[in-house]
């Protein structure tokens, strides 16, 4: 049995996750859950948001279902997020963007690029140093090209003309996409960005550095049409932790009318990271079938509660079989 690491979190995150849970029970998945109590509220009541112990018991984990944690603009709080990343080595950000006008997937490399830490604040001047490796790129690569492989072909975006650390990246991907055989291209970033919108359909899969990656997959939830659709996960060799793109919503959070739909799809990525391929697919087609019959949250401009949205979503899955 898969034991799942459970980070409900601040704000909305234990909302959207009691609804994936909800939407996983009726899938018939059965896994052990081990809940965490860690975030902003934790550092509140006892001055720590997570400790090695959380990490050791999260290792002990097959992966990881996390809701939303509110990073304050404190600067003794460090976020939570980053350090699980940095500790379990999630190396991939893999965002599917899904709607009527698109439907891409982006593969964001996640520890190095412009942010790999090494930086220097002075009056007069400040440097960022933008580090691209040779392994690095290869391993986000290898996942790219896994995901292209059973889709239609890949988009490596960089911005090579100008960035000598890009030249390393683009050749690399060129190379490890030529080993898999599959379809490829290339593009630059600010092309990228332009067509994103105008035609997105000229994508399928995207691979990119750490802040284009970052800056593309906002734009991308932005054609989407709402942060709420969204869902991500954060992949590594031995673990992976899955989560709506979403924040802690501090604004929404206690009304019940958080849109679920990014941790419901957070949840069925995580049900396809274990090979439960129908199970994921009967919950994606539930999540398009209630949206398309205009059942809807209020960021969406809906009536519905998180609580009768989810309902919506299980009575399709059971209609459904
Ligand atoms: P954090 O600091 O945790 O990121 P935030 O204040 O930035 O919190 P976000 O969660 O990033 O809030 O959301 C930005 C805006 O989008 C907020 O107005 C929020 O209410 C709205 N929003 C975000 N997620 C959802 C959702 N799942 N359903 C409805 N509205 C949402
Ligand atoms: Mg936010």
């Amino acid at each position: 049995m898969k034991k799942i690491a459970l980070v409900p979190g601040d704000g909305i995150g234990p909302e959207v996750i009691s609804s994936a849970l909800r939407v996983l029970n009726a899938a018939g998945f059965d896994g052990e859950l081990v809940e965490f109590d860690i975030g902003y509220g934790r550092w509140r009541r006892d001055g720590k948001a997570i400790t090695d112990d959380d990490i050791e018991r999260m290792k002990d984990c097959d992966c990881i279902l996390f809701g939303a944690i509110t990073t304050p603009p404190d600067p003794g709080y460090r976020s939570v997020l980053i350090r699980i990343r940095k500790e379990l080595d999630l190396y991939a950000n893999i965002r599917p963007l899904r709607s009527s006008r698109i439907d891409v997937i982006i593969v964001r490399e996640n520890t190095e690029g412009l942010y790999s830490g090494l930086e220097m604040l002075g009056d007069e001047e400040a440097r960022t140093v933008r580090v691209i490796t040779r392994k690095g790129s290869q391993r986000i690569a290898e996942v790219a090209c896994r995901i292209a492989s059973e889709r239609k072909h890949l988009t490596i975006i960089h911005k090579a003309n100008v960035l000598k650390s890009d030249v390393l990246f683009l050749k690399t991907c060129r190379e490890v996409a030529e080993r898999y055989g599959i379809r490829y291209d290339d593009m630059l970033v600010d092309a990228a960005a332009y067509n994103m919108v105008i035609r997105p359909e000229m994508f399928d899969v995207m691979v990119t550095t750490n802040l284009f990656g970052d800056i593309l997959s906002d734009e991308g939830a932005g054609i989407v049409g709402s942060l709420g659709l969204c869902a991500s996960a954060n992949l590594g060799d031995r673990w992976a932790l899955f989560e709506p793109i979403h924040g802690s919503a501090p604004d929404i959070a206690g009304n019940g009318i958080a849109n679920p739909v990014g941790a419901i799809r957070s949840a069925a990525m995580m049900l396809e990271w274990f090979g439960e391929m129908e199970r994921a697919q009967s919950i994606h087609q539930a999540v398009d079938r209630t949206l398309s019959k205009g059942v809807k949250t209020p960021d969406l401009g809906g009536l519905c509660t998180t609580s009768e949205f989810t309902d919506a979503v299980i009575d399709e899955m059971r209609r459904a079989g």
